[in-house]
């Protein structure tokens, strides 16, 4: 059967001479233009100094991957049918899907191996398992490996329940699961997980030229903080499953979570909540912290510093949060105005509890907790069981 291929105009002159500059290839010229092509194309035949389709396809490719990704090269999406049906680069890989590997990649802070990226047609089909409409032909879709993140049935479903929250995410799969929420049996795929996107708009920051658009880009950022801090709460879901006690035994934690704190904000090396001041460190307020901070926010780190202060009165639990934002007139109490993402303090007067304020409906307040019922949990509460709450983004 022979299919429809669309085809995109090539560049522009001046959208290729804008390219070549940006990627530091010289002036836009027959020479420079072989050199592009040499750095890149497997066969010699295709090194011509012409362009045409094929070198559009690639100076998209090269200029798509240094413009979104920091942590990847063009060459690692390089088809790999190793020059017997196309140049390697049959088309480019799509900005949204770069913008979301990066994503990954900067989430998860480990190398990240792309095991398939850009196919041809003919490679494509010569794959066990591979679909005949395969996005992988598109430039939006990806498999890649993770060493500890994707490597067994368990973590590849914690892991694709972070995948779905990406901007433009379109399907997700691994042996085992899929972002469809069910199982399935990919045993081809061995420990790779494959991520597409749809094409689109990435969700770049808007540029601040103006005073009135400073407010705009202000006020979408508070948004995104605390979606993004929900986003990730709930991909923690059924995580650092523990002792609820706040380590009154002494004893660590000794996870992921609490290893993160190890020898910062008032945990001692071992990742140990000594008890300290009278108190110990509060588990639902590392948390909250914890998410705080993986999503990229300031706040954490202003935290970090002010609640393992003895001098200031403040330690790491839920009064002395609480009387942190009460000093700064942050803490709220009309729930209509709570937004997603807001810490919250459950109590009467004093709070005996924080977690992340997902929504609210009638009365009932739903959050995401870091130790409740042994682990991260959802939880529904009626809102006369909070004392109030701080918005996004928390300063
Ligand atoms: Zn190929
Ligand atoms: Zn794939």
């Amino acid at each position: 059967m022979k299919r429809k291929v669309t085809k995109m105009a090539l560049l522009t002159l001046a959208k290729r001479k804008e390219y070549f500059k940006f990627l530091g290839l010289g002036e836009y010229n027959k020479e420079n233009i072989k050199k592009l092509q040499k750095k890149y194309f497997t066969r010699s035949k295709d090194i011509d100094g012409i362009y045409g389709q094929n070198t559009d396809y690639l100076l998209r490719h090269v200029y798509n991957v240094k413009k979104v990704c920091k942590n990847f090269e063009p060459q690692e999406f390089k088809c790999e049918c190793g020059g017997k049906y196309c140049t390697g680069y049959p088309t480019q890989m799509r900005a949204t899907e770069l913008y979301n590997l990066q994503t990954i990649r900067t989430h998860f802070g480990k190398p990240m191996r792309i095991t398939s990226g850009l196919r041809c047609r003919g490679y494509n089909n010569s794959l066990r398992g591979s679909s005949s409409s395969s996005k992988h032909m598109q430039g939006l879709a990806t498999d890649f490996y993770i060493a500890g993140v994707t490597d067994s049935v368990a973590r590849r479903k914690s892991l694709i329940s972070y995948l779905k929250t990406l901007p433009n995410f379109d399907y997700a799969y691994g042996n085992g699961w899929c972002s469809l929420g069910y199982s399935i049996s990919a045993s081809y795929m061995g420990n790779a997980v494959h991520i597409q996107s749809k094409d689109g708009a990435l969700p770049t920051a808007k540029k601040t030229t103006t005073a009135k658009k400073t407010t705009t880009s202000a006020k979408a950022t508070t948004t995104d903080i605390g979606t993004k801090v929900i986003n990730f709460a709930s991909t923690q879901k059924g995580k650092y499953k523990s002792r609820t006690n706040h380590g009154k035994d002494g004893k660590p934690y000794s996870n992921k979570f609490t290893k993160y704190f190890a020898g910062k904000g008032g945990i001692n090396s071992k990742g140990e909540m000594p008890k300290t001041y009278g108190y110990v460190a509060g588990y639902c307020t590392l948390f909250v912290v914890y998410c705080l901070k993986q999503c990229g926010s300031p706040v954490a780190d202003e935290l970090l510093k002010n609640l393992n202060s003895k001098a200031k009165g403040y330690w790491w639990h839920s009064p002395s949060l609480m009387k942190y934002y009460k000093k700064k007139g942050l803490l709220k109490t009309d729930w209509s105005k709570a937004k997603k993402g807001a810490i919250v303090f459950k109590g009467s007067k004093s709070p005996t509890h924080t977690c992340l304020f997902d929504k609210i409906s009638g009365s009932t307040v739903y959050t995401w907790d870091g130790n409740v019922g042994g682990g991260v949990t959802y939880n529904s509460r009626k809102k006369s069981a909070f004392i109030g709450y701080v918005n996004p983004p928390y300063k």
